[in-house]
């Protein structure tokens, strides 16, 4: 195997090229080199996976930073060289999903079709997932709208008793031929749009269209540990696609709910503790809420306000990995908007005691020796 190549090498970018840039850059060279383009061509289809690897490094900020840093050598042995697509349809399904299918549906066509058949049209859905779901892992119960085979002329649009004839205009092509000077161009058929066969007398239930909405109930799995805006590909759940085509795929994006006590940073949890001031001045052992229950947590005397505590394992799952994320807590002290007498009392003499221990120093005194 030859040494690995330069990432903005591959992709003919300058180091400091934006997001914006480096996607066209990554589009260009993918259509370059796309495997329809060049059929049979192993170089090509290298260089066309070279380029996807290469994208899909940079164009994750962390990621990108990690390797600007580090170079190869600091994207980790394994969890990525290469071995994240083995082939050229992970290539399509990573960055068709990123593009929404424009990356390189606007030059092959939107789907890729099989066998000269449209396959069905992919769907796309929001599954919404508290926390605690994430943690565990679940079955959602899901209900969607798409679109099968009309039952009366079974998919294939025309009345019963008739079927559908080759298109007169294309003579089942699909395409038409334009002669311009001396040029010809093909088109799509205006007449079958491509299909290359004509309705004569369509079916009355579904128009001509062949398909009718029907609803579906289905059941996701979602392993723990997803994160909003993953996406869990269901194959062969979208609409159906022209009699004897697949159907389309279904893509449920995930949408993380926002939590009352939590906030999410990677697989870690994010809490804020609100302590009294001598809760921290004294040291205490408090309860605090983990997602699964409650921890016991001890706080040394002499805490700080703003303090981080790290509670180990208290966070989430990895999605690809055994070990589980940290709870961070974070303690900071609350002050009372109201005091009775007796308690102004005690602070005053409290004070008086702490100015006279710390002899009377200034405000900026005080300051440059807590930063010390
Ligand atoms: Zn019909
Ligand atoms: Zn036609």
């Amino acid at each position: 195997m030859s040494e690995k190549r330069d990432y903005y090498e591959v992709l003919g970018v300058e180091r400091n090229v934006s997001p914006d840039e480096l996607k066209r850059a990554y589009r260009k060279k993918a259509l370059e080199c796309h495997p329809d383009r060049n059929p049979g061509d192993a170089q090509a289809e290298a260089k066309f996976k070279a380029a996807a690897e290469a994208y899909d490094v940079l164009a994750d900020p962390e990621k990108r930073k990690r390797y600007d840093q580090f170079g190869h050598a600091g994207l980790g042995q394994g969890s990525f060289s290469g071995t994240r697509f083995t082939n050229i349809e992970d290539i399509f399904e990573a960055f068709g999903d990123v593009f929404g299918g424009g990356l390189f549906g606007e030059f092959f066509g939107g789907q890729r079709r099989r066998g000269g058949k449209r396959p069905g049209r992919d769907l796309r859905i929001v599954l919404e997932l508290t926390l605690e779901e994430v943690d565990t892992g679940v079955e959602k119960q899901i209900s969607i709208k798409r679109t099968e085979h009309c039952g009366t002329c079974k998919g294939n649009g025309a009345k019963p008793g008739t079927a559908p004839v080759v298109c007169s205009t294309c003579g089942g092509h699909g395409q038409v031929q334009r002669s311009q000077g001396f040029f010809t161009m093909a088109s799509t058929c205006p007449r079958c749009r491509g299909a290359g066969k004509a309705i004569e007398s369509p079916c009355a239930d579904c128009r001509g269209t062949g398909g009718t909405q029907r609803k579906a109930d289905l059941e996701i799995q979602v392993p723990a540990g997803v994160e909003d805006g993953m996406t869990i590909r269901v194959g062969n759940e979208g609409d159906v696609g022209e009699p004897g085509a697949p159907r389309g795929n279904l893509h449920c994006v995930i949408r993380e709910l926002e939590h009352r006590v939590f906030q999410r940073s990677g697989a870690d949890l994010m809490t804020e503790v609100p302590c009294s001031f001598a809760q921290l001045a004294l040291g205490d052992t408090v309860e605090i809420p983990t997602l699964r229950g409650r921890a016991e947590m001890t706080i040394p005397a002499g805490t700080q306000s703003g303090k981080v505590f790290r509670l180990r394992g208290q966070g989430l799952p990895q999605l690809e990995g055994r070990a589980r994320g940290d709870q961070l807590v974070r303690v900071f002290v609350e002050t009372p908007k109201k005091l009775t007498e007796r308690q102004q009392e005690l602070l005053r003499e409290f004070d008086q005691i702490d100015q006279e221990l710390s002899g009377k120093k200034s405000f900026f005194e005080k300051l440059a020796e807590y930063f010390k």
